[in-house]
C-alpha cells in the first residue's frame, strides 16, 4: 500500500560548498521537533510545510562524498544494502576482434588497437550493457559487481538517515542514487514517514538528476555570490526540465550582494522562501558535527 501523505523533497543546489547539507539537516530538524502521533482530532494537511511535528528521513544522496552523518556526529557502522552493476568481461576464445563493441561504446571505455582484442576501461565504463548486447559473437558476458553500500542511522524518535556510499573511483554514480532512494522510500512505507528529504550532490550531473527524479519539490540552495546565482540559473533549469517545482533558500543572506539572487527567482516565477544570515554559531556546530540542536 503506498503511503499518500508522504512528501519527497531535494535540497540541491548547483554550486558546492553553499551549505546544502546544513540545510537539509536544519529542515529535518525542524520538521522533526515536538513530533506528535496525529489523533482523531489533528488534521495534518493544515500544518504548514515547514511546520513542525513530523516523521522524517534524511537521505543524503552526494554518494561519491556523503557527509551528514559527519555533521549529526554519527558513524556508518554495518551496511544495511548494497548496490550492484554489471560489467563487461571478454571472453577472448569467442572473440573475433571485429571491433563493434569499442565503436558502439558511448563511453570511450573500450580501447582496440588494430587487429587487437578490445580492453575495458573500468574506470570510464558505466556500465549501461551495450557492448554485450552488441557483439555479434557474444564473446562479452556481463560481470556483476559491486557499487555502493547504504546504511542506516537513527538519529532520534522519529528521525533516521540514510546514507548512500559509491565505491571509490566508479564513473557513474547515478544508479547508485536510484537505488539509495528506493531503500529510502520502502523504509519510508514501513515507517509511515512524512517526509524525505534528498540531499543531492552538488552540479546538475547524473547523479543529481537521479536524485530530483520524481520529488514533489526541490529547494535549491544558493549563496549572493556570482558563482551562487550563475549556478543557481542552473538548478533551477534543470528542475523546470525535470518539472519538478523548485523554491530558493538562500543561505548567508548578509554576505553578499542578493539582486542577482533575487532576479534569478524573479525569471522563474519561484520565491525565495528563506533566507539564512551569516551565523557563527552554526558555522562552529557544523565544524563540531553538532547541526542536531539547530532548526531553521
Ligand atoms: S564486438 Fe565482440 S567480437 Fe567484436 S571485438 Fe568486441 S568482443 Fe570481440
Ligand atoms: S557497458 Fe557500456 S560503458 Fe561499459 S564498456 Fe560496455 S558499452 Fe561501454
Amino acid at each position: 500500500m503506498t503511503n499518500d501523505k508522504l512528501k519527497k523533497i531535494a535540497i540541491t543546489g548547483g554550486k558546492g560548498g553553499t551549505g546544502k547539507s546544513t540545510v537539509a539537516i536544519l529542515f529535518a530538524n525542524q520538521l522533526v521537533k515536538d513530533y506528535n502521533p496525529p489523533t482523531a482530532s489533528s488534521h495534518s494537511s493544515l500544518r504548514s510545510e515547514w511546520a513542525p511535528g513530523k516523521k522524517v528521513i534524511l537521505c543524503d544522496c552526494d554518494v561519491e562524498c556523503p557527509n551528514d552523518y559527519l555533521l549529526l556526529g554519527q558513524k556508518l557502522r554495518k551496511p544495511q544494502g548494497k548496490v550492484y552493476a554489471e560489467f563487461p568481461k571478454l571472453i577472448k576464445e569467442k572473440c573475433k576482434k571485429c571491433g563493434l563493441c569499442a565503436k558502439t561504446c558511448r563511453s570511450n571505455a573500450i580501447f582496440q588497437a588494430p587487429g587487437k582484442y578490445p580492453v575495458f576501461i573500468k574506470d570510464l565504463c558505466s556500465a549501461c550493457g551495450a557492448c554485450w548486447i552488441v557483439c555479434p559473437y557474444h564473446a562479452i558476458e556481463p560481470q556483476k559487481e559491486e557499487t555502493g553500500k547504504i546504511f542506516m542511522n537513527k538519529i532520534k524518535n522519529n528521525f533516521w538517515l540514510v546514507t548512500g556510499s559509491a565505491k571509490p573511483g566508479l564513473e557513474e554514480t547515478g544508479p547508485v542514487v536510484t537505488e539509495v532512494k528506493k531503500f529510502a522510500l520502502k523504509f519510508a512505507e514501513k515507517k509511515k514517514v512524512d517526509y524525505i528529504l534528498f540531499d543531492t550532490a552538488a552540479g546538475t550531473h547524473c547523479p543529481v538528476i537521479s536524485a530530483l527524479l520524481d520529488c514533489d519539490l526541490a529547494y535549491a540552495v544558493t549563496e549572493p555570490t556570482p558563482m551562487g546565482a550563475y549556478d543557481l540559473n542552473l538548478i533551477l533549469d534543470l528542475s523546470q526540465k525535470l518539472k519538478v517545482p523548485a523554491r530558493v533558500i538562500l543561505n548567508q543572506a548578509d554576505l553578499g550582494d542578493k539582486r542577482r539572487i533575487e532576479k534569478i527567482a524573479k525569471n522563474f516565477k519561484i520565491k525565495i522562501e528563506k533566507e539564512i544570515p551569516y551565523s557563527k554559531k552554526l558555522v562552529e556546530a557544523y565544524s563540531k558535527g553538532k547541526l542536531l540542536n539547530f532548526s531553521l
